[in-house]
């Protein structure tokens, strides 16, 4: 028996560079060891989405780069999180067993009260809560999480100890899968790569628009002229040749050093190494995108599979809380 895993992540539409090599590429990796669950939290989206028109179309740009990126359906559960509504009554009766506060006390929340002060609304209150379940539901045991975000990982083992200890033992604690998610900083070289900062490079776009965008890319700020030696360490241009033309790297070192090599031309090859890179991701894209209804079909079956573990799972809950 494989180890169960569970991830989610909020539904942004058309994946980025960052996403890529931030997470999808662990997603892929993990299908090999792993019996996979992967979900597209639309739920936990509405905490801070307050315009929806765009839910679904983002729900399914999302999904056709995951599928295009190498996540498959016949060894993951790929579904979309308000497809199993039971993840939203098992919410419910974790917050029986979760003192309100632990839940004030989380950073992020704080945070978002801070950034949304219009909108401080329950859901962000409860959004750990909400997380528990969804990694409990499917009695996952372990979730990849970065170091940075293994403190909301304890909160979902301290709800699930606490669940266990009252009613008995239901849920396996869920366990941190340790993963080194490399942070991409974006095209301003300063944040890191994200669709609301407008800093991206969109995984779909064709080889002309990548080009375009890796063209508006800021550099070294003291390289002001072609002549100028110029200083890769501190390039966000240089850190992305190192994942696109990673044989090259030491020579752009020294031509960027030695100004052998201005930045135009530093940034054509960059475009040509994630071009070529991102290729056959293109062309399965392309592929799949033309097979209609082929992601609904694929988010219709990943619902059925998770519904399935979900109801039996909620059925011990209720039985073991003394409401069947
Ligand atoms: S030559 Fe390349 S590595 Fe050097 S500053 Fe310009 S873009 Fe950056």
């Amino acid at each position: 028996m494989k180890k169960r895993v569970f991830s989610g992540a909020r539904p942004t539409g058309r994946q980025h560079l960052g996403n890529y090599l931030g997470a999808i590429q662990n997603y892929v990796d993990l299908q090999v060891d792993y019996d996979c669950i992967y979900c597209i939290v639309d739920i936990h989206a509405l905490t801070t989405l307050e315009d929806t028109g765009s839910l679904q179309k983002n729900i399914h740009e999302m999904m056709l780069d995951w599928l295009a990126a190498g996540l498959d359906p016949q060894k993951s559960i790929l579904f979309v999180q308000s497809h199993v509504p039971e993840v939203m009554q098992l919410h419910t009766l974790l917050s029986m067993v979760t003192p309100l506060g632990w839940l004030l006390r989380v950073p992020t929340f704080k945070e978002k009260v801070k950034l949304q002060p219009q909108n401080v609304n329950y859901g962000l209150v409860g959004y750990p809560v909400l997380m528990t379940a969804d990694i409990v539901l499917y009695k996952a045991e372990a979730v990849p999480v970065g170091e940075d975000q293994l403190p909301h990982l304890e909160l979902a083992r301290e709800i699930t100890r606490r669940f266990n200890n009252i009613f008995g033992y239901t849920f396996p604690e869920p366990g941190a899968k340790l993963t080194s998610f490399p942070l991409i900083l974006g095209l301003d070289g300063k944040e890191k790569m994200s669709k609301q900062l407008g800093n991206d490079i969109e995984l779909a776009l064709s080889p002309e628009e990548t080009l375009e965008r890796v063209m508006t890319a800021v550099t070294d700020p003291a390289r002001r002229y072609r002549n100028d030696p110029g200083h890769p360490e501190i390039c966000n241009i240089y850190r992305l040749h190192g994942y696109f033309t990673p044989s090259q790297v030491d020579d752009i070192a020294e031509q960027c050093r030695s100004a052998r090599i201005g930045c135009v031309d530093c940034k054509q090859l960059l475009a040509k190494g994630i071009n070529s890179a991102l290729g056959p991701f293109r062309e399965r894209r392309a592929a799949l995108s033309n097979k209609s209804e082929y992601v609904t079909d694929v988010l219709a079956d990943g619902a059925h599979r998770a519904q399935a573990i979900a109801r039996e799972t909620l059925r011990e809950v209720k039985q073991n809380m003394g409401l069947l």
